[in-house]
């Protein structure tokens, strides 16, 4: 089942491998590390083996609460099975408190709670640097159906909801988060991994920031920071 097949992509933090299965591939995530548009370089210890599990155990908790994502099933310490997708060209991003680019755009002070969720959409484009679109540039642009860009929105909504609830009790507050979404058999399927490379984490009672923050602005303890996400995230998931 895990046989790794060829290799059909290399990202920065991880490669897919085809299988003997048509429908699924292999993902393997890498300890490698890169920020500001690839800029920055780096490499955090153990950051591979922890991606992919926490997104393992993430993933299967959305699955439980209803929504479909592309993962398997977990095949190595850093190896997960999937279900081949055909990636959209669309990030999609979920803020609950203002950070990063947001902060910088608004002016709105790091830490500053939003009233309500805020959803943006971002081409992915290596070339372009990643632009922020909106509905009608995505419909324009023919990167997704209108019917897709909708499920974006509600199930990004959901999965904050969820993953919001989910990360309480371990203490940790959720900022803002980001999700890819590809297409598997003509159904729509959450990608991609859902790890403190795509997340911000911050400690519930001292701020302290758990995530790639912590590589991206060098603040030290990075692989302590993604232990200590995992650990206690592991912890309350049942
Ligand atoms: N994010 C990501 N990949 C990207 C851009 C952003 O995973 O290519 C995540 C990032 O980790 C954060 C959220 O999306 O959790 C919002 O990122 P932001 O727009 O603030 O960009 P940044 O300031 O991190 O460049």
């Amino acid at each position: 089942m895990g046989m790794r097949g060829e290799l059909l992509y290399e990202g920065k933090a991880k490669r897919v491998y085809r299988t003997e299965h048509p429908d699924l591939y292999l993902v393997e995530f890498k300890d490698d590390a890169t920020a500001f548009d690839g800029l920055k370089k780096g490499v955090i210890a153990g950051k591979g083996e922890i991606n992919a599990q926490l997104s393992a155990l993430l993933f299967r908790k959305l699955e439980k609460e209803g929504i479909a994502t592309h993962f398997v099933e977990l095949v190595g310490p850093r190896e997960m099975l999937v279900k081949a997708l055909k990636i959209l060209p669309v990030e999609v991003v979920v803020r609950n408190i203002a950070a990063g680019s947001l902060s910088r755009r608004l002016g709105l002070a790091e830490g500053t709670p939003l009233r309500t969720p805020v959803v943006e959409f971002y081409y992915k484009s290596d070339e372009l640097h990643d632009p922020m679109i909106n509905e009608d540039h995505i419909a324009a642009l023919d990167l997704a159906g209108p019917d897709e860009v909708k499920e974006f929105k509600a199930r990004a909504l959901k999965i904050n909801e969820v993953l919001t609830r989910l990360l309480e009790p371990a203490g940790l507050v959720l900022v803002d988060f980001k999700l890819e979404f590809g297409l598997h058999r003509g159904r729509l399927l959450l990608g991609d991994e859902i790890s403190p490379d795509t997340c911000r984490f911050w400690d519930r009672d001292t701020g302290e920031k758990l995530d790639k923050d912590r590589f991206r602005r060098d603040l030290g303890g990075v692989e302590e920071a993604y232990a200590s996400v995992y650990e206690r995230i592991s912890k309350v998931v049942g």
